[in-house]
């Protein structure tokens, strides 16, 4: 096989940081709101009066996307070149992979994972806005269309989210609401039992199914008060190649993409026993991810790795480690009104380093 893709460092893991724009909603804060975010070669500084030095964090790449006038702006287009890019090339190779967008509510990770327009057929595509899935999904079909004749890649995508620890199938058809189970098969490892798995043969057609999960997603959210900011989101594809008849020449490989919950901490909003429940929830998920992150980055051998400790986790253990190339993406506010969060944010990417 060629060899894989790696980061500089030859590692599978990849860390990038992005800093979104200010809002309105930034500056309609008391006072309005400063930027607190500098870059400065491969540094990233944040820098307020209320802290009393600097905070320098390095990560494997920086995307400054604060305004489009800078020279070192980084738009959907060169995010989903640096880090979606590599895990396509990792996918085509048969191996696994898979991408987390993390920050807190409204930092940025819905843009830079699906886009500006997550329901709107028209605007989907819409390239200046179009992020990192639908980008991924387009480029898998091109590099498709231009293999060699006898070699063949089948396409199957499935798409579903997990909110408290339970899995809910964003692809379903038929009415039913319950939550799915997940198990473990001996070879192939941890899977969501009746999960819609659908064949496509199209970027037209995927970007139906891509699409209808979005809808999914967003009905789901306004009936369970704002529950998208609490949920993880996971939209996979696999590739079943082959390039002769022998079935021994066939290659499978994942690639998970994945918006996770909003990282904020457990703050007043959580006062009801349900919120209570989800706060702690969401937090096992990410603290697990963190963790078994680390211990992946942390490269001595026969670590213990706790994929089991959370659903997320231990359906995705079959991309995390191993010959699999991770990437994180967290995303942060420039504001100096998110500096708490902004800083838990980095220091959480830092730990994967
Ligand atoms: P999250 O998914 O983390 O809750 P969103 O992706 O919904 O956050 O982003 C919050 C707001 O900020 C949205 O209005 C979005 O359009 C805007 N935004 C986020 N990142 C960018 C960016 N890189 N460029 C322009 N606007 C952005």
């Amino acid at each position: 096989r060629p060899s894989k893709e790696k980061n500089e460092e030859g590692s599978n893991l990849t860390v990038a940081v992005r800093i979104r724009p200010l809002t309105e909603k930034d500056q309609a804060v008391q006072g309005g709101a400063s930027n607190i975010v500098k870059i400065r070669d491969k540094d990233l500084i944040i820098h307020s009066s209320s802290l009393g030095t600097d905070h320098i964090f390095q990560y494997d790449h920086i995307f400054w996307s604060c305004d489009s006038s800078s020279p070192i702006y980084a738009s959907q287009e060169d995010v989903f070149t640096t880090i979606g890019k590599p895990l396509l090339n990792s996918a085509f190779q048969g191996y696994n992979a898979c991408l987390f967008a993390y920050g807190q509510t409204g930092s940025g990770k819905s843009f830079s994972m699906m886009g500006q327009h997550l329901t709107e057929c028209v605007d989907i595509d819409s390239d200046d806005y179009c992020g990192i899935i639908p980008r991924f999904c387009r480029d898998l079909f091109d590099r498709i269309s231009k293999l060699k004749s006898h070699s063949h890649v089948a396409v199957e995508v499935s798409y579903f989210e997990i909110y408290n620890e339970k899995i809910h199938d964003l692809l379903a058809t038929s009415a039913t609401k319950l939550p799915l189970k997940v198990r473990e098969h001996p070879m192939w490892g941890p899977y969501v039992v009746d999960l819609t798995v659908k064949p496509v043969k199209s970027y037209c057609q995927l970007r139906e199914y891509l699409l209808m999960g979005n809808k999914n997603r967003a009905i789901a959210a306004t009936t369970m008060n704002e529950k998208s900011s609490r949920s993880h989101s996971i939209f996979s594809v696999e590739l079943c190649m082959s390039e002769g008849l022998r079935k021994e020449d066939n290659r499978r490989s994942k690639v998970s993409l994945v918006d996770l919950a909003g990282s904020e901490r457990l703050g007043n909003s959580y006062n009801t026993d349900d919120k209570m429940r989800e706060g702690v929830f969401i937090n096992k998920a990410l603290l697990t991810l963190g963790k078994v992150i680390s211990a992946l980055a942390d490269q001595k051998k026969n670590q213990f790795v706790p994929y089991r400790e959370s659903v997320l986790t231990w359906l995705l253990k079959e991309s995390l480690g191993g010959n699999s190339l991770t990437s994180m993406l967290a995303t942060i506010s420039p504001a100096s009104s998110h500096l708490e969060e902004t800083l838990s944010t980095l220091r959480y990417a830092c730990q994967a380093r």
